[in-house]
């Protein structure tokens, strides 16, 4: 139901994370189940979702933490997002961010929020890689501020 844009031509996060799995069960609606490539899974124990925005949240019920399922085939957390602003290595001395990559670098970590807030919604508890990872997200948005006053 969601308005999709055209405009990103590239590959999915589902289309490459789902062509990845085995024994996917398409459960309709931007939903999927699968074996859990991260442990020794011989029924279909993760949930798959993916957001109006092409963003998929990924829940292992044997509680895998999302990062070792998108690494167990070869992908990594920023695959689950569609077009991420691409990794920034740290800025020189003298170096300055320009306000658009500020911004870019702020509305991805507010998509790592959305996640992680989804994910707590449905009553599934962030491990210590999530947390790890927003306690990253605060960083980066104090940095950003930082740098824009
Ligand atoms: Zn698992």
């Amino acid at each position: 139901m969601g308005f999709k844009t055209t405009k990103n031509v590239q590959t999915s996060p589902a289309d490459l994370l789902i062509s990845r799995l085995d024994r996917v069960q398409h459960r309709g609606n931007g939903r999927w189940l699968a074996c859990c490539p991260a442990h020794g899974d011989r029924s279909p124990s993760l949930s798959i979702r993916e957001q109006s925005d092409g963003t998929l949240l990924v829940h292992c019920f044997a509680g895998c933490p999302t990062d070792a399922v998108v690494e167990a085939v070869g992908l990594e957390l920023g695959d689950l997002f569609p077009d991420q602003p691409a990794e920034r290595s740290p800025l020189r001395p003298g170096e300055r961010w320009v306000p658009r990559d500020v911004l870019k670098a702020v509305a991805h970590e507010a998509l790592v929020a959305l996640v992680a807030v989804e994910s707590a919604h449905r009553g599934e508890p962030l491990d210590k890689a999530d947390r790890d990872r927003l306690a990253t997200a605060a960083g980066r948005l104090r940095a950003a501020v930082r740098e824009v006053a």
